[in-house]
């Protein structure tokens, strides 16, 4: 059994948590923990701390990839878990910018990430393939854009002067392949959720598929996109979907009325324990 807590997400229900734009989970199989994602740095400490979270029993620590809302809180995460290990794809540490809604661009990654020096003793793994963090926990590794519907989800590019586009080749998921079902969590599916889906069943093969969370990016997404995501998560038939963070309204607006069963609300504070055994909320 698995438990996965919310530490960060856009929203919050609870008395003394802190909500933010960002995302961070804590994830317990019982014999091993992960911190996946360290949000914008505000809610990071301060929700663990509130939630009964000991960030220094992290048997590692991923990184789903190197935007600000992401990674801002990773210095305090390190400092928190001195014996993790640090998981990420290389490119997550590259100079990232959007161009914003006024033309301009703003730079979306942090001087800490773009430093790359994360301490002498860090075991610090590159992950590019498919790959074990902890025993029953993976992580996706470069995530192969196969489906042409889909984009990185915004004007996102690797210069200041918006030429480069950034194919955000470090975005990645993690998916706990349970006998009693497939969870997935995203980061912010830059890759495409369809292409990320695509991709873990490739390495599971097919099976019942028990919770998607995570950030989907379809803000943006034309009806075709939303149309084919939509199709391929009723294909798969979660017991439990909570897309939240930059899914987008719009998007969260139609799974629920596609999915009502099976649609939850993520906000900061909650757990559910995966694998197929009754979700709980507290
Ligand atoms: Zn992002
Ligand atoms: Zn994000």
């Amino acid at each position: 059994m698995t438990t996965l807590t919310v530490l960060s997400e856009n929203t919050v229900r609870g008395a003394g948590l802190l909500g933010e734009h960002g995302l961070a989970y804590w994830l317990d199989t019982g014999t091993h923990r992960v911190l996946f994602d360290t949000g914008q740095g505000m809610a990071l400490l301060p929700n663990a701390a509130r939630l009964g979270i000991d960030l220094g029993r992290a048997d590692a620590i991923v990184l789903s990839h190197g935007h600000y809302d992401h990674v801002s809180g990773l210095p305090d995460a390190l400092r928190a878990a001195p014996a993790a290990s640090l998981w990420f794809h290389p490119a997550a540490t590259q100079r990232k910018f959007i161009r914003g809604a006024d033309g301009r661009a703003r730079r979306i990654s942090t001087d800490f990430m773009e430093r790359a020096d994360f301490g002498s003793n860090r075991v610090v793994r590159h992950v590019t393939r498919p790959e074990e963090i902890v025993p029953g926990i993976w992580a996706t590794g470069e995530v192969p854009r196969i489906n042409g519907f889909e984009d990185t989800g915004g004007p996102f590019f690797l210069d200041e002067a918006l030429e480069k586009p950034d194919p955000i080749a470090d975005d990645m998921a993690l998916y706990l392949p349970d006998p009693g079902g497939l969870s997935v969590i995203f980061g912010c599916a830059h890759s495409g959720a369809v292409n990320t889906l695509d991709h873990i069943i490739g390495q599971t093969g097919k099976m019942p598929c028990d919770t998607l969370v995570g950030g989907l990016h379809l803000a943006a997404a034309g009806p075709e996109r939303m149309d084919r995501t939509i199709a391929a998560l009723g294909a798969l038939a979660p017991r439990r979907m909570g897309f939240c963070h930059c899914t987008g309204v719009r998007a969260v607006h139609r799974m629920w009325r596609e999915f009502p069963k099976a649609c939850e609300d993520v906000h900061a504070g909650i757990s559910l324990v995966l694998e197929g055994a009754a979700g709980t909320e507290s």
